[in-house]
């Protein structure tokens, strides 16, 4: 007994020095009050809480591959009990059949089919075809919505004030930005940085799935609404979707809000770093599995 009572006493301190990290590193000061999160903090720990372990690095690992295939879902992940072990609670995910045949191409293929792409009209105020850009062999993805002005320049998803933030996130998470892959549904800046069309995302979306097929990720974290709807096709939004596991063709979907939302409204950040350590407990659940 003494022993589970102490237990529950490392990971909540865990869990409040994780959090106070997250959000200093994402630069508010107003949570500096460590004691707060702990006072608050419920006697028995949230199933979050439970699992708050997670290695410094969740590097690469082979996936194995399937190819039966499942129609796309966006069915809620349920409720973990307060009891659940980080197996239980991610069992029925992990069972999931991955319906993505093995990779016939590189991303180097896809890119070198997209080309200098034209086959919009986001082709015309756009600097440079900004390509999914990282770790092929990533365990963990970002999808985002479209490059915006810096992207643009530079070539490379998430390089400006959202995608600062964005590295901060992953770093929080305990990995280097490296280790990730960060995509976008579009690839090109639209005008004034509006949301790309249903058309334009329509046309740039079949180059995102195919790359997710080549890199198979055990998990995709979508970040706003435009990526939610297109790999989802989820007629709810983020606000209520987030934080809840989905399946796309067999790989899990964690929705969160975006990067640019959290710079307009920084109280989201407490629940995006929810979102994010059930992303970490699921990564170091399959890790676990495989090294068994
Ligand atoms: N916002 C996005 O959705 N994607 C980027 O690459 C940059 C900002």
């Amino acid at each position: 007994m003494m022993n589970n009572e102490s237990d529950e006493l490392i990971e909540l301190l865990r869990h409040a020095r994780e959090y106070t990290r997250f959000v200093g590193e994402l630069g508010v000061e107003t949570v500096d009050e460590p004691s707060a999160t702990i006072e608050r903090a419920p006697v028995e720990p949230e199933p979050s809480m439970l699992f708050a372990r997670h290695s410094p690095s969740l590097r690469s690992q082979p996936i194995e591959s399937s190819a039966s295939s499942q129609p796309l879902s966006t069915a809620k992940a349920p409720t973990p009990p307060a009891n659940a072990s980080a197996d239980s609670l991610f069992g029925d995910l992990a069972e999931s059949q991955p319906t993505f045949s093995p990779p016939t191409e590189t991303l180097s293929e896809i890119w070198n089919e997209i080309g200098d792409c034209t086959r919009c009209g986001l082709c015309e105020g756009r600097t440079q075809v900004v390509n999914t850009h990282g770790n092929p062999k990533a365990r963990l993805m970002f999808v985002g919505e479209a490059p915006g002005a810096d992207e643009d320049a530079q070539g490379k998803p998430f390089v400006g004030r959202a995608g600062q933030l964005l590295t901060k996130m992953i770093e929080a998470m305990g990995m280097k930005r490296e280790e990730v892959i960060i995509g976008n549904v579009n690839r090109c800046r639209p005008p004034g940085n509006r949301q790309p069309t249903l058309e334009e995302a329509a046309i740039c979306r079949p180059f995102l799935f195919r790359e997710i097929a080549t890199i198979k990720p055990d998990v995709i974290v979508v970040m706003g609404n435009t990526a939610l709807r297109n790999l989802l096709e989820a007629r709810e939004g983020i606000t209520r979707v987030r934080g809840k596991f989905q399946d796309f063709r067999g790989i899990k979907v964690m929705p969160t809000f975006h990067p640019a939302y959290l710079l307009r409204d920084p109280s989201k950040k407490r629940e995006t770093w929810a979102d994010l350590k059930m992303v970490m407990e699921y990564l170091e659940s399959v890790r676990e599995k495989r090294t068994i």
